[in-house]
């Protein structure tokens, strides 16, 4: 089952341009089997999630976008909607006792802006960032970031045993479906999408354009 895990859309996200009603034809056309909507922190009500999926032949998943202390984490598995700067530490207790599941969004963003070769940025110090002592996981595709800044954080995750998952982070539509997380089941609710995700059940694909 091919999932996007990473998608904005608005007024939710007030910064993205998905309009939901195109998102799940889009989706379709990319040749996603599920979509997993991750507003910053602002979730979709089951109602309006239903709404949204109804027979259109995708899985809507959500998730949730959460600005840390220590950068943007995505939850899953936790549906609670914090507002402002969560410190991380207090995030992890609440997902955890939840079940739910922390992968650290982008977590080399920008990180080429002063660029990672002129920072002599290694592995070994990329694998020091706080934030892994915090998450599970970690996106190793995003489509926001850069090449080197997506390989550093595949790197990174292989060293220290963390998931690396792809999410396409998509603020436009035709950036949906760019990163794609691949299960070898088909998922039908967020608990089944968070014990796949813990038992690396998945692989990773990305789409060249
Ligand atoms: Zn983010
Ligand atoms: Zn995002």
């Amino acid at each position: 089952m091919r999932v996007d895990l990473h998608i904005h859309t608005r007024p939710k996200s007030p910064c993205s341009a998905i309009d939901p009603s195109a998102l799940l034809e889009a989706a379709a056309r990319a040749g996603l089997d599920g979509i997993c909507l991750t507003e910053h922190q602002n979730r979709w009500s089951p109602e309006e999630v239903g709404e949204l999926a109804r027979g259109k032949g995708i899985r809507v998943f959500q998730g949730n976008e959460i600005t840390t202390s220590q950068g943007d984490i995505l939850v899953f598995g936790y549906d609670r909607d914090l507002k402002g700067v969560v410190p991380v530490q207090d995030l992890r207790k609440e997902v955890e006792t939840a079940g739910g599941l922390m992968i650290a969004a982008h977590p080399f963003r920008g990180f080429l802006l002063f660029g990672i070769t002129q920072l002599q940025l290694d592995v070994e110090q990329g694998c020091k960032r706080a934030v892994f002592q915090h998450v599970d996981g970690l996106e190793i595709h995003n489509c926001k970031v850069t090449d080197p800044e997506n390989d550093m954080a595949r790197r990174v995750a292989e060293r220290l045993g963390l998931l690396g998952v792809a999410g396409s982070d998509a603020h436009r539509l035709d950036e949906v479906g760019r990163c794609v997380t691949v299960f070898e089941r088909e998922l039908r609710t967020e608990r089944e999408l968070v014990e796949d995700l813990r038992a690396r059940r998945f692989t990773v694909e990305v789409r060249r354009s």
